[in-house]
């Protein structure tokens, strides 16, 4: 069985990678998949973050990454893809997690969503909570990869030059 795990990964944090490599051991083979959101202004172009995904998920053999935009399920019906991957962290994903598997179910009635709970130490850990740190100055060496360290790091050191 092959699963797209989709998502913004604005950038992709420890707890994403987490749910990349408990994923690579369920399925056959886990695509993680950029969502090129309209409604979101993102830190990061889709090809720089498909760059830092293939760079860090480098060591997990049954990983592709790519990216996509419109619906998940029919990037989900192009790839033959019958499982849709998410994390569930808290209480409030799981409200807007259901409505979007029920969502998907209405629209391809044989697509699955397959929920990881999160591994305790990164529930906290969203990619907004990294860009709020990074933004003022804390360290975020803690909470997502060394590449995706240092291109946050770059990023806000280039927008104080800017500002
Ligand atoms: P989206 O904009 O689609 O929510 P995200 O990149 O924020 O994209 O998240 C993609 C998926 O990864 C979501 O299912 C989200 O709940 C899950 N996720 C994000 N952070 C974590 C984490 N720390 N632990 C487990 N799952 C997570």
């Amino acid at each position: 069985m092959i699963a797209i795990y989709p998502g913004s990964f604005d950038p992709i944090t420890f707890g994403h990678l987490d749910i990349i490599e408990r994923g690579g051991r369920l399925f056959e083979r886990v695509i993680v998949a950029v969502l090129a959101n309209p409604g979101k202004q993102p830190l990061f172009s889709i090809a720089k973050r498909v760059e830092q995904i293939r760079y860090c998920t480098d060591h997990i053999p049954n990983v592709d990454v790519d990216s996509f935009a419109g619906l998940t399920v029919d990037y989900a019906k192009l790839r033959n893809a019958g499982v849709l991957l998410r994390g569930l962290r808290v209480l409030s994903d799981f409200e807007k997690e259901l409505q979007m598997a029920h969502t998907n179910k209405t629209l391809w009635d044989e697509v699955e969503t397959v929920f990881l709970a999160t591994t305790k130490e990164y529930s906290f850990l969203s990619s907004s909570i990294v860009k709020e740190i990074a933004q003022f100055g804390g360290s975020i060496d803690h909470l997502v990869p060394e590449n995706v360290a240092r291109d946050v790091y770059t990023f806000y050191q280039e927008k104080v030059k800017k500002d």
